[in-house]
C-alpha cells in the first residue's frame, strides 16, 4: 500500500504512522524525522534545514522533494510506504505524483486526521519527544523532560518547535500551505477523513477501517 497521512501538527500522525506501517509491513517515511536526524548529525541537509525547522516554517520544496525521492528509491519502499509529513504543499504533492508515475505507481489512499485547534495546542504544549527513537509522549503520560524514554531509555526532550511561538507559526503554515491538500486529494478521489480526537487505539481502528 502507498499511503499519505495528512493532518496538522499534533494530530497524532507520527504515532499512527508507526501503527499502520507495522500492520502493513511498510516503511513509515517521516520527513520531519529525516530532517531532525540530519540536523542532529550536522549534515549539509541538516544545516540547510535548521533555521526553517526551528521557526516552524516549511523547508523549501526542492530540498524536501529531493529527500523524499531519494528515500522512496530505497528497496524497502518498492512495494509500499507510508508518508508522514509529506507532501505539505501542492508542489510537493505534484512532485510525488510524478515520482510515482515514473515507477508506474500511484497512491492508494490519503488519510486526513482531524482534531480541533484547541486540542492541538494543548497536546503540543505538553509533548515530549525522544531524540533517539522518535517516540512521542503526551502530557498525560506522567513523563518529564530529561526523563527516560519508555521504549529506548534515551533522555526525553521538548522539541524546540513545540514551543508556543513556533507552534502558532506551524499551525498558521499548515492552514495556508498544507490544508489545500485536503481538497486536492478529495478531487482525486483519494481522501479518507478520520476523527483524531479520540484515544490512540480508537483512531488506529478508524484508520484501519477506512483503509480496508
Ligand atoms: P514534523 O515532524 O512533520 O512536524 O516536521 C517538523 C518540521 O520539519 C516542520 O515544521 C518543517 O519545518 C519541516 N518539514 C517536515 N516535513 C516537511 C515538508 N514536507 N516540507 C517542508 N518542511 C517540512
Amino acid at each position: 500500500m502507498r499511503i499519505v497521512l495528512l493532518g496538522a501538527p499534533g494530530v497524532g500522525k507520527g504515532t499512527q504512522a508507526r501503527v499502520i506501517a507495522e500492520a502493513h509491513r511498510i516503511p513509515a517515511v517521516a520527513t520531519g524525522d529525516i530532517l531532525r536526524a540530519a540536523m542532529r548529525d550536522e549534515t549539509p541537509l541538516g544545516k540547510q534545514a535548521k533555521e526553517f525547522v526551528k521557526r516552524g516554517d516549511l523547508v523549501p520544496d526542492d530540498i524536501v522533494i529531493g529527500v523524499v525521492a531519494e528515500r522512496l528509491a530505497q528497496p524497502d519502499a518498492a512495494n509500499g510506504f507510508l508518508l508522514d509529513g509529506f507532501p505539505r504543499t501542492i508542489a510537493q504533492a505534484e512532485a510525488l505524483a510524478t515520482i510515482l508515475a515514473e515507477r508506474d505507481q500511484a497512491l492508494d489512499a490519503v488519510v486526513a486526521i482531524e482534531v480541533p485547534d484547541e486540542v492541538i495546542v494543548r497536546r503540543l504544549a505538553g509533548r515530549l519527544t525522544c531524540p533517539e527513537c522518535g517516540g512521542v509522549y503526551g502530557p498525560d503520560e506522567g513523563l518529564q523532560e530529561g526523563g527516560a524514554c519508555p521504549r529506548c531509555s534515551a533522555s526525553l526532550t521538548v522539541r524546540p518547535d513545540d514551543k508556543p511561538d513556533a507552534v502558532r507559526n506551524r499551525l498558521a503554515v499548515y492552514r495556508e500551505s498544507t490544508e489545500p491538500l485536503v481538497n486536492y486529494y478529495c478531487e482525486r478521489g483519494l481522501l479518507k477523513t478520520v476523527d483524531g480526537d479520540r484515544t490512540r487505539d480508537e483512531v488506529a481502528k478508524a484508520i484501519e477501517a477506512v483503509l480496508a
